[in-house]
């Protein structure tokens, strides 16, 4: 009974609450009479309504209604008046609601090079048809034209909708994707690159001390090498600020694009101008984001073996080259190569066929990772055969680990037609060098290599250790299993 009462009231809610804060703030920034300033109730409610479909119900939408009439009701303004601008507001989220149901059915905020364009046919449809709206029910009002109630409002409510809804799509992605250790890393201030955005703000300022026609396009370069350097919510919260600072600088007379107050067609075209400026930045980082995931996945699939998900061949030369220099400076005492082969898995293919096969060197590549631990380096050589590199003090800790595997892969049963099951074994060569020694990898491989023909010579589904360690070790060939 309460969780029915709950789910049906949360909506109206929640949805009141936010646009009725939004909407006090705003009033809040009118100035003697004029619109808002600041009015970041429309694209908040759009936004809410685009992405929480728990809240895209009719309750929300009256809680919506009684959000905005209240709002202006608190703060003193006439009923006729306070309807008025209700109705207008609601209007303009509705065709943006639409239109963002047409243009981006997947959902999505900036993600992909036509999603600037599809945002910006969202926020002029949106502020249009509240401006429309608007500007019809105030027709009877006495003072400035339809035409310039309507271009003003038009331009304004653009404005907020174009730097706002990028902000509240970026957060929410940015917000879904963090843990507790990326939080720490928003205060780690000394890894940011600060030179794009401080460039921003000295563009402004020559912006502000030079003046004229051309002041409005100084800050694009800085603009564009943020968008460059930062991901795309860093960037919308730059475009957000931006935005707000210069029409905040224009508004108290400190920028002036040359006779633009107190004409009214100068505070639209700079309106507009400032709305149309921030799209280049928008739209570049649109376009990185996608390039960005393109490249991740790129390096994963470079990276990582798509079936058994231990490193690719590439990734793991690399990274046991890598991790043996490391391991060099740190002196640890050697390093140990142990190369795996499935023992007659082609006649596994051949009975059960590729799929079952396939299902087999994932259990194998299974095995071996949940034996080993995190600075031990896995990687897939090719068909049948793994590699991994460890770092060791003798080599008999290597041939210990190597036994420990081959008796895990012996355990494995890969389940075929209801109760049949198949078994398998391995078979792993090992070689060890202490760096005393000067270790090379390349060296360690191709021992191991051999070692890995004695064990299948020697009768497969056993370890053997390289005769190179052997020798040192001055000790009779030992048979582990
Ligand atoms: P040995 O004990 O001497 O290693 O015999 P083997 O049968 O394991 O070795 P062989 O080299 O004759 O056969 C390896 C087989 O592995 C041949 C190839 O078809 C199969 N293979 C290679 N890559 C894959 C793969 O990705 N999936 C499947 N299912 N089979 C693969
Ligand atoms: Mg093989
Ligand atoms: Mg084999």
């Amino acid at each position: 009974m309460l969780s029915r009462i709950a789910e049906k009231y949360t909506p109206a809610l929640l949805v009141g609450g936010i646009v009725f804060s939004a909407a006090v703030m705003g009033i809040y920034s009118r100035h003697f009479g004029q619109l808002a300033q600041i009015w970041p109730a429309n694209a908040l409610l759009l936004w809410i309504m685009i992405t929480y479909r728990q809240l895209d119900r009719l309750s929300g939408w009256l809680g919506a209604c009684v959000g905005y009439l209240l709002a202006g009701w608190i703060m003193g303004d006439r009923f006729l008046i306070n309807v008025w601008l209700g109705t207008a507001n609601l209007a303009g989220v509705c065709a943006g609601y639409l239109l963002f149901g047409i243009f981006r059915k997947d959902g999505n905020g900036l993600i992909g090079p036509k999603s600037v364009l599809s945002l910006l046919l969202v926020c002029s449809g949106a502020a249009a048809a509240s401006a429309s709206v608007g500007t019809l029910l105030a027709m009877t009002l006495p003072g400035t034209t339809a035409w310039s109630r309507f271009i003003l409002w038009f331009s304004s409510e653009l404005n907020r909708h174009l730097v706002l809804l990028p902000v509240c799509f970026s957060g929410r992605e940015w917000f879904s994707r963090q843990t507790f250790y990326q939080w720490r890393q928003i205060f780690a201030l000394r890894k940011m690159n600060i030179a794009p955005v401080t460039s921003l703000v000295i563009s402004v300022v020559l912006a502000t001390i030079t003046g004229g026609p051309g002041a409005i396009a100084f800050p694009v370069p800085a603009l564009l090498w943020c968008a460059l350097s930062y991901t795309v919510l860093p960037l919308c919260l730059i475009v957000l600020i931006f935005n707000v600072a210069v029409m905040g600088i224009v508004e108290a007379g400190f920028l002036n694009f040359g006779q633009m107050y107190p004409h009214l067609g100068g505070i639209v075209s700079f309106r507009l101008g400032l709305s149309f400026l921030v799209l280049g930045p928008l739209t570049v980082t649109a376009i990185m984001t996608t390039q960005r995931a393109l490249v991740d996945r790129l390096n994963q699939s470079i990276t990582w073996d798509s079936l058994t998900k231990v490193l690719s061949r590439q990734a793991y030369l690399e990274q046991s080259q890598s991790f043996i220099e490391s391991k060099r400076k740190k002196s640890a005492l050697g390093i140990a190569v142990l190369m795996l082969d499935i023992d007659q898995f082609k006649r596994i293919n051949d009975t059960y066929g590729h799929f079952v096969g396939d299902n087999t060197l994932e259990a194998v590549a299974k095995a071996i990772s949940d034996i080993l631990s995190d600075d031990q380096i896995c990687g897939r050589l090719g068909g049948e055969e793994f590699a991994i590199t460890i770092s060791v003090e003798r080599g008999e800790e290597a041939t210990c680990l190597a036994e420990k595997i081959r008796l895990s892969v012996e355990k494995i049963l890969i389940p075929v037609n209801g109760d049949t099951f198949i078994h398998m074994t391995v078979s792993i060569g090992v070689a060890f060098q202490l760096f005393t020694d000067d270790v090379k990898f390349r060296v360690l491989l191709a021992q191991a290599d051999v070692a890995l023909y004695q064990a299948k010579a020697n009768g497969r589904n056993r370890v053997a250790l390289s005769s190179t360690v052997l020798e040192k070790q001055e000790r009779p060939a030992v048979h582990l299993s």
